[in-house]
């Protein structure tokens, strides 16, 4: 450092260092992690609030490294984003997701969460597209799961690909609902077929927060009058599934219901005939 004064920054320059070092090499390992067959998917079970039947999965990327082990989503997504590495491995979570769900029965979706910066891109829809095609998955059968973040920069593209999308006839959701930014104004001019409120509002509810108590009934009424379904996210107790439920969320999801099970549990419970 050229600090000369009192040298204070030096004590913290061998851990940012070997931060910045940490990165390089996940990064390295990121790059080859697809072909060499490092990723898969595990699906979380989503179902209806009232009567507990599945509606679909969601797809969610792992990554076990042969160098790192198992490396969260929340370290290598942002990662992969940065490295311009999210498209590649978006489109194969696209074509892996579609391939599986096509062995479901016909009601059971499958939701696919897709990065701000695929949407920067309008070879995603050729891969989306693609996907359909070579499966023989019927378009409404997946769901699209966007971030607000896709509407902070307004006239990038991704609304267009968006609509594009749209006219494939596959479904969006809002995830994360409230989360980031705050302008509702693209609910108007995007049809999201349903909104998923974050983990963090069904905790601090179940709490008795009454600001997040308001904030999920006017989430479920705005919803509503726009014709959109509500998922409540993470909800790992049965208090939380009675709260939303009375809420009036119509779809669940959370470790109650199910953690992200590997594909042949999912698939043995996609084909389960549900027992009344
Ligand atoms: P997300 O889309 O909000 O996904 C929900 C996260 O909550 C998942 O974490 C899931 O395992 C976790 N979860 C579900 N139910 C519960 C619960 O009851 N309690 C708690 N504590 N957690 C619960 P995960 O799998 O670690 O994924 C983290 C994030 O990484 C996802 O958040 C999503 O933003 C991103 N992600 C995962 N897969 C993909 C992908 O294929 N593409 C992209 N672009 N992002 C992905
Ligand atoms: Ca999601
Ligand atoms: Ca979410
Ligand atoms: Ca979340």
């Amino acid at each position: 450092s050229k600090d000369a004064g009192g040298g204070v920054f030096h004590a913290y320059e061998p851990k940012l260092h070997a931060e910045a070092e940490e990165r390089r090499l996940l990064e390295m390992a990121l790059r080859t992690a697809l072909e060499r067959g490092e990723l898969h998917l595990a699906y979380q079970p989503v179902v209806d609030a009232g009567t507990g039947q599945l509606t679909g999965f969601e797809a969610l990327l792992r990554w076990h490294s042969a160098e790192f082990g198992n490396v969260s989503p929340a370290k290598f997504i942002p990662l992969a984003e940065e490295a311009r590495l999210i498209a590649p491995i978006g489109a194969w979570v696209v074509r892996t997701a579609c391939a599986e769900a096509a062995r479901w029965p016909g009601h059971v979706r499958v939701a696919v969460n897709v990065s701000p910066d695929q949407l920067q891109d309008a070879g995603f829809v050729t891969t989306v597209t693609q996907a359909l095609a070579t499966t023989g998955l019927p378009a409404e059968r997946l769901e699209l799961e966007v971030t607000e973040s896709v509407f902070m920069h307004e006239g990038t593209g991704a609304v267009r690909v968006l609509e594009r999308l749209l006219d494939l006839g596959v479904r969006l959701s809002l995830d994360d609902f409230g989360t980031g930014y705050s302008s509702l104004g693209y609910l108007s001019r995007t049809r999201f077929s349903s909104i998923k409120i974050d983990r963090s509002f069904v905790q601090a509810a179940a709490k008795g927060e009454r600001e997040a108590l308001a904030i999920i009934r006017a989430v479920v009424a705005l919803a509503r009058s726009l014709g959109m379904a509500t998922t409540a996210e993470g909800v790992e107790t049965q208090a939380e599934h009675r709260m939303v439920e009375e809420l009036g969320c119509t779809k669940v999801q959370g470790y109650f219901f199910g953690r992200p099970l590997p594909v042949e549990e999912a698939r043995a419970l996609a084909n389960r005939r549900i027992a009344h």
